[in-house]
């Protein structure tokens, strides 16, 4: 049986790399692939990051009801792609959904098993600080960001564990431990 890991965090907490690290050192894990209509942003390759999706592309999809959750943010949308995840989970992998809170509700109002992470960064101005050293937004994007960071940490308190990333190494390990205890309950349960 597969095991759903939610991970959630503001943009610029680090969750995309302490993802591909956790997923890099663990070969049960892998990460869904989303589909989003937004823009790929510098090296962004389709299939790799994301499936880039039209607008039209996307509301086929969601009338054919392929996505297990999808949502609105910064103006563009995102979504959970049921085949995906579906093939993962038959390959017998544990399976990483990087979303949004939205995102993370809708899976955990179907999978009550489903395990909702959330990276915190250090603090707000670390956050801050991180964003524009990433540099790839324009300063009013930017802002959207910060603000949109400074509600979904408020989210936080939803979430059954909070990983604060402040050495990059140890939020990994914290993770990967996390995933470990998570595991062997779910076998725990399903042998009683
Ligand atoms: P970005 O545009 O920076 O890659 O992602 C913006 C936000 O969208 C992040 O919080 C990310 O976790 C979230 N996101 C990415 N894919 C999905 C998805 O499939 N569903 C939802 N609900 N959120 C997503």
């Amino acid at each position: 049986m597969s095991n759903l890991f939610v991970v959630s965090g503001p943009s610029g907490s680090g969750k995309s790399t302490i993802c591909a690290l956790a997923a890099e050192k663990d070969d049960r894990l892998r990460i869904s692939i989303s589909a989003t209509t937004r823009a790929p942003r510098g090296e962004e390759q389709n299939g790799k990051e994301y499936f880039f999706l039209s607008d039209e592309e996307f509301d086929e999809k969601l009338a054919a009801g392929e996505f297990y959750e999808h949502a609105d943010i910064f103006g563009k949308r995102y979504g959970t792609l049921r085949p995906y995840v579906d093939s993962l989970v038959a390959d017998g992998f544990d399976v990483i959904l990087e979303i949004d809170y939205q995102g993370a509700y809708q899976i955990k109002d179907q999978n009550d098993k489903a395990v909702l992470v959330f990276i915190m960064p250090p603090s707000f101005e670390e956050l801050s600080a991180r964003l524009r050293a990433r540099s790839t937004e324009t300063e009013e994007q930017l802002e959207i960001r910060l603000a949109k960071a400074e509600a979904e940490m408020k989210e936080s308190v939803n979430y059954e564990k909070i990983i604060v990333n402040d050495k990059l190494d140890d939020a990994v390990d914290e993770f990967l431990r996390y995933i470990n205890e998570k595991r062997e309950k779910a076998e725990e349960m399903r042998d009683e």
